[in-house]
């Protein structure tokens, strides 16, 4: 099967599939005389699932936390309830429907009632009986899981319809060896948690949950957005040789680690890391960066059913800046909407078209009580290291004036309260939409430093929605629109004096960084992951070879004639 690769390596591994049952389950009407037949069917699916939780509940590790035994103990009782072991018999008898319909419709009465109780915890319960529902259903189409407890997660293979970016962000406590989705687009952020995992990903599969089958032998060839089905012997030999020597490619890289990214011509290069979570900031130090460029704030507010309060925010911004120790750490402002949502239920607003919507500064100048907060967390946190202020999807200088306005309030509060912060603390502003690109200038004269979100620049651009696989082939970086983009905003920011960074997925695109070098850019923002092959290109490169080579690039308006100027680039 092809896809849209979006993080390297080959992972060799057995399929686990997603759960997406639910919503597979048809309506179809048995004959009064199969009816028997179709009981017989359902009681042994609810056998088939009280077994396996039992088998699961017996096979636990010694030392296996607590709560995943009282997770089966739970899961079992569900099962045995009569809600589920009887009612969905009266609804086949009486409806004449097929077992899964039968189940479906029961499941969803009970939904509806937990979803009425006032205690929390007992309404949140509703979870468990989903769960337990989508195992009988699994098995009733034919599909069980067949992974075992006790296997290792790093053999596990995740294959999902789609997954969320705060699904995504979830795999960060898990070790998985690979995962691949039916939909979705490189760029989306589910695709950008992927890369950050340093894990092979193939996305826009199409018809992978469909074919593959749970527990499956698969092979995963991140490079190439192949995924191989139960492959034979000599086929699995020879992967496993291509494992080994993208793994060898990998230990020679760390070699440059501690190198100076310079060029061959003397000039430094920044070489910074996008960060998610607090904890990412191991992974961008042991790569070599030099500080973080974009820190993606709003996996903070992400599946809980609370915001996170200032203290919270305060301590998490704070680690950060300790860690890197007085090196750069420039924090983003909330980019919450479009794919980013929280909880569906704490979800502030929706809209029709999020991505062109209530979203990053839009929202936060809409609810300027979490734009306080935020704000007041991050200020404070500056006291204790180099930070940043980052202000994404800027569109307009109201916007941008509203928050430097917001942000003077936030100072005002604090010197109140005598809280100590960096009283000069700079700030940037994200050049991700095509009309701030081409106003860039007066951007840069009113702040730091920009930084070009190439992601949504390109989604602007070219209008194509950066999640959606159907148009994911249109998805161009190097489109003579979005080139033209990148290189004005870099030399209006030259033309003043001010710093410009690129941290879309662009700066972690090694075949792009001669480009960008080309165009003047001195300061890349990428995940750790990606660096060191950056880095192997930025070491090779010569400006004085590279910069007339990307202007004439730049005048070119015809895409095709674009990739062949490319290649011939980055043989220089
Ligand atoms: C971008 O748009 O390029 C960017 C860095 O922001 P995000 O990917 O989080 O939207
Ligand atoms: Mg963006």
């Amino acid at each position: 099967m092809h896809g849209v690769p979006v993080s390297g390596g080959i992972a060799i591994g057995h399929a686990h599939l997603v759960s997406h049952a639910l919503l597979e389950v048809a309506h179809y009407v048995v004959p009064k005389a199969l009816i028997p037949q179709e009981i017989k069917r359902f009681e042994q699916a609810v056998e088939t699932v009280r077994q396996d939780l039992e088998h699961l509940r017996q096979q636990l590790p010694i030392g296996a936390p607590a709560e995943l035994s009282s997770f089966l103990n739970t899961h079992l009782m569900i099962l045995a309830d009569r809600a589920l072991s009887v009612v969905p018999i009266d609804i086949i008898q009486k409806e004449l429907c097929n077992a899964e319909w039968a189940l479906k419709q029961q499941m969803d009465d009970l939904v509806e009632q937990f979803e009425k109780i006032d205690d929390e915890y007992l309404r949140e319960r509703k979870q468990d009986v989903v769960q337990v529902v989508e195992r009988v259903i699994k098995v009733l189409l034919g599909h069980p899981s067949q992974v075992p407890v006790q296997q290792q997660e790093s053999a596990i293979i995740l294959v999902a319809h789609d997954l969320s970016p705060a699904d995504a962000i979830q795999f960060k406590q898990h070790k998985f060896a690979a995962f691949i989705t039916d939909v979705g687009g490189a760029t989306s952020h589910t695709a950008i948690l992927a890369r950050s995992l340093s894990i092979p990903s193939i996305v826009a599969l199409q018809r992978s949950r469909g074919l593959i089958r749970d527990g499956e032998l698969i092979i995963v060839d991140g490079n190439q957005g192949v995924v191989v089905v139960n492959p034979d012997k000599d086929t699995l030999a020879e992967y496993r040789l291509r494992q080994d020597q993208w793994e060898l490619e990998q230990q020679k890289l760390k070699r440059i680690k501690s190198t100076k990214a310079v060029t061959l011509d003397g000039t430094a290069i920044e070489l910074h890391a996008n960060i998610e979570v607090p904890e990412d900031v191991i992974k961008a130090k042991a790569a070599g960066a030099t500080g973080v460029g974009l820190y993606r704030t709003e996996f903070l507010f992400m599946n809980r059913r609370d915001m996170p309060d200032e203290e919270e925010q305060y301590l998490a911004y704070r680690k950060v800046a300790e860690t890197m120790k007085g090196m750069p750490v420039t924090i983003r402002t909330l980019d919450l909407g479009a794919d980013k949502e929280m909880n569906p239920d704490t979800t502030v607003r929706s809209c029709t078209n999020p991505a062109l919507g209530l979203r990053a500064i839009r929202l936060c100048l809409s609810e300027p009580l979490i734009f306080h907060t935020q704000l007041r967390a991050i200020l404070r946190a500056s006291h204790y290291g180099n930070i940043k202020i980052l202000i994404p999807m800027l569109s307009n200088l109201s916007e941008l004036r509203q928050s430097l306005q917001m942000i003077e309030r936030a100072k005002i509060s604090l010197r109140k309260q005598d809280l100590p912060f960096k009283e000069d603390i700079q700030i940037g502003g994200m050049i991700e939409v095509p009309a701030a690109a081409l106003c860039a200038e007066a951007f840069a004269k009113e702040l730091d430093f920009l930084s070009l979100g190439t992601n949504d620049l390109i989604q602007y651009t070219l209008a194509i929605d950066r999640t959606d696989d159907t148009v994911s082939h249109l998805y161009n970086p190097l489109h003579p629109a979005v080139l033209y983009l990148i290189e004005t905003t870099i030399r209006a920011c030259h033309r003043i004096d001010k710093t410009v960074s690129v941290c879309g997925e662009m700066a972690g695109d090694p075949r792009l960084t001669r480009l960008l070098l080309g165009f003047g850019l001195r300061q890349f923002s990428m995940h750790p992951a990606q660096m060191l092959a950056v880095k192997r290109q930025v070491l090779q490169s010569d400006l004085l070879k590279v910069s007339p080579a990307a202007r004439k690039i730049l005048g070119n308006q015809d895409i095709d004639k674009i990739e062949p100027l490319l290649e011939k680039l980055n043989l220089l």
